[in-house]
Parts: C-alpha cells; structure tokens; sequence
C-alpha cells in the first residue's frame, strides 16, 4: 500500500486541524477549477506576475500527478544554468512539495514564496509555509541560504502603462524566522503522520471561530452538517467559552440549555423565543421605524476591490463602487427603482457618484440602508474623490439611516437561530428576508447571490473574460441581485410596520 504523503497544504492544514488534514487526505473534495477573478484565481495570477521579477526563469509544467517527472525535471533544471525554477518538484521523508520559485543566487539557492496577501502574516502560516519548504530542501541537500515571502504591495499605484510587478509586489526576507521554525517541523512531521494513518478521522468539535479562520475551511459544510438543528453555536455571537461550557455539560442543542445558564441578553431572548416558537417585539419599535420613512429611498451598493488593481490610480485591493440599486416610495406608497451598472471600462466613481445623486432627487427624506458602514464608508470616499459632488454626496449622508440595528435590537424571532445563519449571519439581511417576508428569497435568485460573487463577476466582465452573451447574462444577475437588496429592505421594513401594529393593537 502507497504510504500517504504530505504536502505543503497538508501541512498548513494540519496545523490548523487534524481533522482537516485527515480529511484532505482520505476524503478529498472533487476538483473544481477556480473561477476566473476568485480568490484562487487571482492568486494564480499573483503567482505567474511575480515571475517576472526573475528573468530567465523556467517552469517545471509537470502535473502534481506527475510528480516523479516533476522531481527529475527539476533536478535536470537545477544543474543547467537556470537563472530561476518555476514550481519546482521535491520529495524528503515522503514530504512533497513544490516550489513558487527557487532563485539561484551566488551562495546558494533562494527560496521565493508568493502570496496575494498584503503583508507577512503568522496568522496565515506564512512563516510555516516556507518553513516546511525549507525542511524538506534542506533535507535533499540544496543549499538555501535565504528566504523570502513575495507579497502585494498595498502601496503600488496602477499607471496607464499597466501593472509593474516588481513595484506591484514587495520581496520581506523571512530567512530568520523560516530558519528559527525549522527546528520545530520535525517533530509536527512526525505527528501529522500518525494522524493521516489513522482508519479514522480525529474527532474536532468545529466551531464557527475555529472553521472560519483566517479563512473558510473547506470542509465547512461537512462537519457544521454533523450539527443537530437547534445547535448551541447557532446563538447569535455565542462565545467560544460559553459554547465549550455547555459542551462541557453534555449540552448540544439550544432546548437543552438550562435556565440557569448564563447568557447574556441577546441570547437569552433568543432562547425564549426558541423554547416558547414566538416572536418578540421590543415596546419601541414603532418609535425606531418611525425616521425611516415612508416616503424613502433604500439604497444599496455593490463593490469590486481587485487584487490586481484594474484601474489606473487605484491601489491593490482598492475598493472601487461599480453598481447600486435605489427603490424609492413616495407619500402615496407608490414604489419605483432606479439602478446604475458600470461598463466597466473606466474607473466607474464618478459615473457612479453622478448617478446616484440624480437617483435621489428628494434630498429630504430618508436614505434606508442595511449596515450603514458600508455605504457610508464607500459614499466617503467618492466625496474624497470628487470635491465637487461632496455636498450632494453628503446630502445623501446626512440622510442614510440603518435598518439592521432596528432589525437586530428590536425584534427576535425563532426562524432567525437556523443553521443558514452560519452562512450569513443571524441578522444579514439574507437571513431576516425569508423569515419575515416568506414570499422573498436569496435562493430564488438565478446566478449571482451575494457581494463576493458580484464583484468576481463584474471584475470578469471588465477584464472581458465574460463577453457577449455571457456578459449580458452576468450583467442582468447582477441587476437583479442588488434590486432583490434594496426591495428586501422595502418589504422587511414593511413587515416591521405590520409587527408594530399588530404590538399596538394588542397592547
Ligand atoms: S470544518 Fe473545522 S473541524 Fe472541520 S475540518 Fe475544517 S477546521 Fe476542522
């Protein structure tokens, strides 16, 4: 039987979870190619452009299935005069790897890792990823004699002649710290193997804060669908220690949580409404509902922050503002939309800026937005941007008023503790919409359903990777998917009202 190996994933994976490298191992998710702009793929893209920087470099193109080519490819490459080796293929102590680059240098060799992030970080496992690089170099005899994590520079500036690589990343020497961190790998080596060997996965309790760091794990879906139903972890912002105490207790599922037990407010609410399947309506939510309007305008904002800039003058990951969506109801109820959608050709603020004030005409009345950070955060910076449209823009600031607080602290329904929060949060508008409005929902939605997948689409479309039919498509989810935003608002709000009265009447 072949012995499972480890590879440099693997390895970071299990240092996260065991259970996630036992998985990865064993259990390993289908193959799915990324998408064109997704995080992978801009990755990918980081990754060829950061080769720039090494003139004369070649690339190992074998696969990772074939790897024994890729090793003698490598090695045939190594003793060649190569400036620089793309994706080099090593194996040591059934350790495999492969390397971003490995620069060839006076002294030795250099080991080059890219990352699309802005910065080195622990908590990403920078410092390990290059660590078990190094360890398994070492341990075929290569002499490394440096170390560098390759990232984006958040500072880099697009011009009109396009993106400069070698200014566009920034070269943080990580010799030191790869080296101090080698003497540790050894050891994890040894005990990441005795986990993969064993007939079964190790038993993790997942958590949200555990399985969302620093990024989603993907096997997500698979242990959070080893939670009953009414799970404890799906209390709105339950603390880790809170949710290990019940555990501690023998105590999975929300009915089971002794009256006892100490919640704070929110939660204990929540638990209320679980145990007796009613709502609550908090004395004021008359009062609260009452400067949104109607007559209002609900506005909302979709955003692209690309990591390879797209638009000169604007910097790696910069968010630029590319669509909105605006209903409006006037005094006598009558409802009306209005949206912008950039081409995407030039930079679309102050397209968008100008658009968005001739949407809102009435600059009286209320702006209702769900979290207003967001568009407030975005309406700044175009007011930074266009000195000229700030007074409108502020206008429209002045004006924007939040429905999530009114949402989050003045209603607590039992639909709202279900395992979809765990995708949205217990109080994102896709989690409220189907409760309080049943006839409305993010899954009737064709194509594009949430902010993510929007700005990967639109970035597709400016790069004209999406053209012709499939543009026009993409573009027309990407209409109706913030228009389903801002009526969310309309009939969330509208629910509201009916809520209030209805506390009224029986007061
Ligand atoms: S979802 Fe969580 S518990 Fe499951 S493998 Fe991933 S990190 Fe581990």
């Amino acid at each position: 039987m072949t012995r499972t190996y480890l590879t440099k994933s693997r390895y970071i994976d299990g240092l996260r979870c065991e259970k996630k490298l036992w998985l990865g191992c064993h259990q390993r998710l289908s193959y799915e190619k990324a998408l064109p702009f997704s995080v992978l793929d801009t990755g990918h893209r980081i990754g060829c452009g950061a080769r720039a920087l090494f003139p004369g470099g070649v690339e190992v193109t074998e696969k990772p299935f074939e790897h024994r080519a890729a090793v003698s490819r490598t090695a045939e490459l190594m003793a060649e005069n190569t400036a620089a080796i793309f994706e080099g293929a090593f194996e040591f102590q059934n350790i495999r790897i492969r390397v971003d680059i490995l620069e060839r240098l006076e002294n030795g060799w250099g080991l080059r890792e890219v990352k699309s992030s802005a910065s080195a970080s622990e908590e990403k496992g920078h410092v390990d990823d290059v660590a078990v690089q190094l360890y398994v170099l070492k341990g075929v005899g290569i002499d490394i004699t440096s170390v560098e994590l390759i990232h984006v520079n958040a500072e880099y500036c697009l011009d009109d002649n396009g993106i400069v690589w070698s200014e566009m990343l920034c070269r943080r020497n990580l010799t030191a710290e790869a080296m101090d961190r080698l003497a540790q790998v050894g050891n994890i080596v040894l005990q990441m193997f005795e986990v993969v060997e064993r007939d079964e996965a190790p038993t993790v309790y997942a958590t949200k804060s555990l399985c969302n760091n620093p990024y989603r794990c993907d096997y997500f879906d698979h242990c959070m669908g080893e939670k009953p139903d009414d799970w404890t972890g799906f209390l709105y912002r339950i603390h880790p220690n809170r949710l290990a105490a019940l555990r501690a207790q023998g105590i999975e599922s929300i009915p089971d949580i002794p009256e006892d037990f100490n919640l704070p407010e929110k939660q204990a609410l929540a638990l209320n409404c679980l145990a007796s399947g009613e709502l609550w309506v908090s004395d004021d939510l008359a009062d609260v509902l009452s400067p949104l309007g109607p007559p209002a305008y609900y506005m909302d904002f979709e955003t692209m922050a690309p990591g390879i800039p797209v638009y000169p003058g604007t910097r790696p990951y910069e968010k630029v503002p590319f669509q909105f969506s605006v209903h409006a109801i006037d005094v006598d109820g009558v409802l009306t939309h209005n949206a912008y959608l950039a081409e995407g050709v030039l930079h679309p603020g102050r397209a968008f800026a100008e658009a968005l004030i001739a949407a809102i005409d009435h600059k009286n009345l209320p702006v209702v937005v769900y979290n207003k950070s967001f568009e407030l955060g975005v309406l700044n910076t175009l007011c930074e941007m266009f000195t000229d449209l700030a007074e409108d823009l502020g206008g429209i600031m002045n004006n924007v008023v939040d429905l999530l607080p009114v949402v989050r602290d003045h209603i607590c329904h039992p639909g709202f503790v279900t395992r979809r929060s765990l995708d949205a949060g217990t109080y994102s508008i896709k989690n409220v919409l189907p409760v309080l409005v049943p006839s409305m929902s993010y899954a009737d939605l064709n194509g594009v359903t949430e902010g993510a997948e929007a700005s990967r689409v639109f970035t597709g479309i400016v790069h004209g990777v999406y053209a012709g039919h499939a543009a026009d498509d993409y573009r027309q989810q990407l209409l109706d998917y913030c228009a389903q935003d801002t009526l969310a608002m309309v009939e969330i709000q509208k629910a509201l009202r009916a809520l209030s009265h209805d506390r009224t009447m029986s007061a």
